[in-house]
């Protein structure tokens, strides 16, 4: 199942990706729901976060609702569908998750993007991970806006896991029990703050990966059951067309169950949560083509879609929202 988030009027809505069609998640459930004891409400009235803490019951619901659609648009009633069921060309599609209760990355899970970076061993004992905050993400077709004085812009392809369940200290063997499915992520980096020159200083992370727009997400969340091994899927991104990431079947040195485990023994996974699993290698920082304003940057993943977005130079003002 393919869940997206997308814009209606003013609202954002929840939607179910039929094909070539998106299903308005939100009315569907509030059709099908039980009457009476506020049930229609608890199905109904969700985003993606408070859909994922539903569990298993949201989930049967959304199946519920694309079952029915599906039967209704072969039937006569098709009409009856026009008010909730559109071209999935024809909306706007927002970042599936807004509001995630963490956005995690691993910063070294590709052994040709680590020796990119370093000449350290490619071979690392241990998750590296560093948060964003969710005031990083935007969606498809949004702009990733920077100060004039940026010009050491790069971008990372990366598959995003979704957290579907609440766990802590997870053994690895239910870790996917606890993975609601993908995304993609581009973990957009400055790196004039990869290093502090004056004092030296290892890496200012915060300043590096956590700035606003730093975190384009989508275009939809793919449920996990679409996905066989999501170790070798192939990552690729362009810049202006340019192919300059390919991970060509290369796979993730931590895979995703000790990455879930590893993470959930320091904190709680909760559903919503967001984690990066790494880029490999053809980053700014090793072509040294740093992304600059106007280029356009397409993020692709098998099995899941791609999320285009375009680098935008604003001089900084003073804003209350
Ligand atoms: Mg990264």
């Amino acid at each position: 199942m393919r869940l997206a988030t997308y814009r209606k009027g003013k609202a954002a809505r929840l939607g179910i990706v039929w094909g070539d069609k998106v299903i308005d998640y939100n009315t569907g459930a509030r059709l099908m729901s039980p009457k009476g004891q506020g049930a229609a409400k608890a199905f109904s009235d969700v985003d993606l976060r408070g859909f994922l803490s539903r569990g298993a019951s949201a989930i049967r619901m959304a199946k519920k609702v694309e079952a029915w659609v599906g039967k209704q648009s072969a039937g006569k009633s098709r009409s009856s569908l026009k008010s909730w069921v559109f071209d999935l060309a024809k909306v706007k599609l927002l970042p599936p998750l807004n509001n995630p209760p963490k956005i995690l990355c691993l910063a070294r899970n590709y052994a040709s993007h680590i020796r990119e970076v370093s000449e350290v061993d490619p071979l690392p004992e241990d998750i590296l991970v560093f948060m964003k905050p969710g005031t990083a993400i935007i969606g498809p077709g949004d702009p990733v806006v920077i100060p004039p004085e940026c010009r050491l812009l790069d971008h990372e392809v990366e598959l995003a896991l979704v957290v579907g369940k609440r766990g802590r200290n997870i053994p690895e063997e239910k870790a996917m029990e606890h993975l609601a499915g993908y995304t993609i992520l581009n973990d957009i980096s400055d790196r004039e703050y990869r290093r502090m020159k004056n004092p030296p200083h290892p890496v200012n992370w915060f300043f590096m990966k956590a700035q606003d727009t730093f975190a384009p997400l989508g275009p939809f969340l793919v449920g996990k059951e679409e996905i066989q091994d999501p170790h070798t899927l192939r990552l690729r991104l362009w810049v202006n067309g340019e192919l300059r990431q390919d991970s060509a079947r290369e796979e993730m040195i931590f895979k995703v169950p000790a990455i879930l485990s590893r993470i959930s023994r320091f904190v709680t996974l909760e559903p919503g949560d967001i984690i990066g699993t790494g880029t490999p290698t053809g980053t700014s920082f090793g072509t040294q083509k740093y992304l600059k304003r106007g280029d356009v940057v397409e993020c692709e993943i098998e099995g899941i879609g791609r999320l285009r977005n375009v680098i935008r130079v604003e001089e900084p003002v003073y804003r209350t929202r």
